[in-house]
C-alpha cells in the first residue's frame, strides 16, 4: 500500500504502460484518475481497476485540447479535492527522418508528447503549489539520450520533455513538488506493435534487432516501467528531484560490442 489514499492522475491510462501503471498504481491503494482519448480503452482500464475493489474515474479529454484539460482537472477536484500525483504518460510515435516527415505529422506529434505535458501540468500546478505537496512524473524516452535512426520528431519531444522536467523541478521545488521524468526502452505496447508495422517491411525480424540494443537481450514490458512509475509516484522518491530515471535494458549506458 505504498500509494494509500493518494489521488493520481495518469493520461493515456487506456494502455499500455499507463493501464499498467494505474493497475499497479490501485493495488498500491490509490485513486486513480483514468485519462485517455480512446473512451472504450479508458473504461476497460476503470472495469480492472474496479475488479481489484479499487475506486478509480475515466475523463475523456484529449490531452492537447486546452479546454477539455483544464475541464478535466477541475472535475478531479470538484470529486477529490486534490491531486497527489499527475502521470504526463500520454504520447504517440513519429517516424521517418527529417526530410520525409510532413508538416501536419511533425505537429501532431509535437503537440501530443510536448503539449500533452504541458497542459495536464499548468491546470493542476497551482492545486498542488496550495497543498504544498505533488509529484509530477514526465513521460520522456531513452531516446532523449541517444540517436535512433528515423525517429526525428519524436525524438525532438522526448529531448524537449526532458528539458521541461528540470525546469520546472527549480520552479516547482519552492512548492514541495517534485518532477522526475522516465526514460524506457523498447517496451512491447501497442504503440510499439502499431511502429513496427507502420516502419518496417518485416516487423518480426526488427523485434529481433531491437532486442540487441538492449543489454538485456529482450523488450521491456509496461509492468517494468509502472513500478518505476510506483516508485517516483511513492514518498520512497522523496530526494529524487528533476532526475530522469532509466528503465532501459542498458540501452543508454551498455554497449554489446
Ligand atoms: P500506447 O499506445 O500503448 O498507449 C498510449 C495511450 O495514450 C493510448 O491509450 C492512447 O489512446 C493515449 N493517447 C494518445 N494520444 C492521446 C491524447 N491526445 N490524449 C489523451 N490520450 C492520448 O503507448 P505506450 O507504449 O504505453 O506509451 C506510453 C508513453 O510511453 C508514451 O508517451 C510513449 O512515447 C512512451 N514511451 C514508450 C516506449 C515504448 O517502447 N513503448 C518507450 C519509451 C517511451
Amino acid at each position: 500500500m505504498r500509494l494509500k489514499g493518494k489521488i493520481c492522475l495518469i493520461t493515456g491510462a487506456g494502455s499500455g504502460i499507463g493501464k499498467s501503471t494505474a493497475l499497479l498504481f490501485a493495488k498500491e491503494g490509490a485513486v486513480v484518475v483514468v485519462n485517455d482519448i480512446n473512451e472504450n480503452d479508458g473504461d476497460q482500464t476503470v472495469d480492472e481497476i474496479t475488479q481489484l475493489g479499487t475506486e478509480a474515474l475515466f475523463i475523456k479529454a484529449d490531452v492537447t485540447d486546452s479546454c477539455s484539460v483544464k475541464e478535466m482537472i477541475q472535475h478531479v477536484i470538484d470529486k477529490y479535492s486534490r491531486i497527489d500525483v499527475l502521470f504526463n504518460n500520454a504520447g504517440i510515435s513519429g517516424v521517418g527522418q527529417l526530410h520525409e516527415i510532413e508538416p501536419e505529422d511533425w505537429d501532431r506529434v509535437i503537440n501530443v508528447n510536448i503539449k500533452g505535458v504541458y497542459l495536464p501540468s499548468k491546470y493542476a500546478l497551482p492545486h498542488m503549489m496550495k497543498r504544498k505537496r505533488g509529484s509530477i512524473i514526465n513521460m520522456s524516452s531513452c531516446i532523449a539520450e541517444i540517436g535512433l535512426a528515423r525517429r526525428a520528431s519524436y525524438a525532438t519531444t522526448k529531448g524537449a520533455v526532458l528539458s521541461l522536467t528540470k525546469s520546472m523541478q527549480v520552479d516547482y521545488a519552492p512548492y514541495n513538488i517534485r518532477v522526475n521524468a522516465l526514460l524506457p526502452g523498447t517496451i512491447f505496447t501497442p504503440f510499439v506493435e502499431n511502429y513496427l508495422k507502420t516502419s518496417y517491411d518485416n516487423p518480426d525480424e526488427a523485434i529481433e534487432q531491437i532486442k540487441t540494443r538492449q543489454l538485456s537481450g529482450e523488450l521491456g514490458r509496461p509492468e517494468d516501467v509502472a513500478n518505476a512509475a510506483l516508485f517516483l509516484a511513492s514518498d520512497e522518491s522523496k530526494f529524487m528531484m528533476g532526475s530522469p530515471l532509466y528503465v532501459d535494458g542498458g540501452v543508454v549506458f551498455g554497449k554489446n560490442a
